[in-house]
């Protein structure tokens, strides 16, 4: 059973965290981008077995949950990896940005693995690949800190870019990065399609013949055979 932590980064109040108003006149907040994202990881991976997965923001986005407990909550968990969906900040209304992946500073190889893993897959999905000199990087974080398995946070594009945030924005951008990090979840824990059942048949009816006569008499001693045994039995 392969374990995955997710988390959207922050909750809906969170100051500050937000698209810059020039750009997105809503304002849109960083935690919709990321639960939008987390939702749809939630949704693919459905249609796969051998995992169990634990969100570990509040889903409804009305209550903070610290880092500490974030982390708690995965290792409390046994997580096999955990994955953080955020969004950037920091061009102030320029025009560069781009995908980031962290981890904390000293990680093992593995780690390193599964974060070049899911840039690349979302890279390879929605080419954002921006002007960063370092997309993948390394920093002092507290969830990548406190957390005791390989932990990987995105930061999926900048919400005070030109370039960035309208893509951003769309619910293209969120399914396709969905679909990458469902991508590298599939691959990394080995989890397997289910299988699906056959769909049900539209009313259609199957037919079963049980003899041929020529004399009549013979056939309605079969259809009261038949009518006997419980089955329903006509003459055509
Ligand atoms: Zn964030």
């Amino acid at each position: 059973m392969y374990k995955i932590a997710l988390n959207a980064g922050h909750y809906m109040n969170t100051p500050g965290k937000r698209c810059l108003k020039s750009i997105d006149p809503k304002e849109t907040r960083e935690w919709y981008l990321n639960d939008r994202i987390c939702d749809k990881v939630e949704n693919k991976l459905k249609a796969y077995t051998g995992y169990s997965l634990l969100r570990i923001d509040d889903t409804t986005g009305k209550t903070n949950v610290t880092l500490n407990d974030r982390a708690a909550k995965a290792n409390n968990f046994g997580a096999d990896v955990y994955v953080s969906v955020h969004h950037n900040a920091g061009i102030n209304g320029g025009s560069g940005g781009g995908v980031m992946a962290y981890t904390y500073l000293k990680v093992s190889d593995k780690t390193k693995q599964i974060q070049k893993l899911l840039y690349d897959k979302i890279i390879e999905k929605t080419g954002l690949k921006g002007n960063r000199a370092t997309p993948l990087t390394s920093a002092n974080l507290a969830e990548c800190r406190l957390t005791s398995m390989p932990a990987v946070l995105l930061e999926c594009g900048f919400m005070d870019s030109t370039v960035d945030t309208p893509i951003i924005l769309t619910d293209a951008f969120a399914e396709k990065t969905a679909a990458a990090i469902c991508e590298a979840l599939v691959q990394l824990g080995g989890l397997k399609l289910k299988e699906t059942k056959a769909p049900a048949d539209n009313g259609k009816l199957y037919y079963v013949q049980v003899g041929a006569y020529k004399e009549k008499a013979n056939a309605e001693k079969m259809v009261q055979n038949l009518k006997k045994a419980g089955f329903d039995a006509v003459i055509k």
